[in-house]
């Protein structure tokens, strides 16, 4: 089984893995994919192709899975007239990408028990994104979550999630499942010691994100725009400040919106409860 494919022209250096280990390539029955993201894709339809696995996705993955422009503008693009998004970051992006490929099954319910020799199960493990999935290696007590755990504090950049609440929500499943180790896809390795105190400081860290932006914005009723506000939360908690930034930003917004604490309106976001004629999605182009 391969948990991700990593980018595009990495078929050639996981079959050589897979050949190493003394099989071939037809060994390889079945690919996982943790989210839709470039990254974790890249390479799906050259190791599809070769290998014949049969490849599983959440059904949410299905958009971005399949139109790269599309998960672009909706990714980045929309935030490019308040925020910086320069040509080589529009090139990484679509560099990583190979051609779009359709998975065999849309998981529908979670967990799945996967039918392999090891006993292993699919869990969904939304929060980074709404397609985010992890495989848990039952004997081994082996959690691989891809981006569902964004690391344990803020670097250069913010964590990424499209919700803060399903995040938190996932990294306390993680605890109460206790795994021996939990292998992300951007972080080191955590051992069953390490596991608590990282993941409740990545909690800790969407908590003081979600207040900052609470904050922020109750001390000015005429609200900001996604841009002005994105760079006053990477001024105080990270360094690059960029479209990418915006995402986090907004998750929080959203989340702020539903629990009735600020609202959007004419592009800009405003203390107060939400109004019934707000169009979320106008902050969108
Ligand atoms: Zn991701
Ligand atoms: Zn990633």
């Amino acid at each position: 089984m391969l948990f991700d494919t990593g980018p595009r022209n990495n078929g050639s250096v996981i079959l050589d893995h897979v050949r190493q280990l003394g099989f071939t390539a037809r060994d390889l029955k079945w690919i996982v994919l943790s989210h839709s993201h470039a990254a974790h894709i890249g390479a799906l339809a050259e190791i599809a192709e070769q290998t014949g696995a049969h490849v599983y996705a959440h059904p949410a993955a299905e958009g971005w899975l399949i139109d790269h422009q599309r998960q672009f503008r909706e990714r980045y693009e929309r935030f490019s007239d308040r925020l910086p998004l320069d040509e080589t970051f529009k090139n990484y992006f679509f560099d990583r990408l190979g051609r779009p490929w359709y998975p065999n099954t849309w998981i529908e319910t979670f967990p799945l028990s996967l039918d392999t020799p090891r006993s292993m199960e699919i869990r969904h493990t939304p929060g980074h994104s709404s397609d985010s999935i992890s495989l848990y290696l039952k004997e081994e007590g082996i959690l691989i979550c891809g981006d569902a755990f964004m690391g344990a504090g803020t670097g250069n950049t913010l964590p990424r999630y499209d919700d803060p609440e399903a995040y938190t929500a996932t990294l306390t499943s993680f605890l109460e499942l206790q795994p021996n180790l939990l292998l992300s896809a951007h972080f080191a390795p955590l051992s069953r010691e390490k596991l608590q105190p990282a993941l409740q400081q990545s909690q800790t860290m969407v908590e003081l994100l979600h207040r900052f932006i609470h904050e922020s914005l109750k001390r000015r009723p005429d609200g900001y725009d996604i841009g002005f506000l994105t760079r006053m939360v990477t001024a105080r908690f990270s360094r690059i400040t960029d479209v990418v930034a915006a995402i986090p930003v907004q998750a929080h917004l959203m989340a702020l919106e539903r629990e009735g604490k600020v609202h959007f309106e004419i592009d800009r976001w405003k203390p107060g409860a939400p109004k019934q004629s707000i169009v979320i999605e106008s902050i969108i182009r």
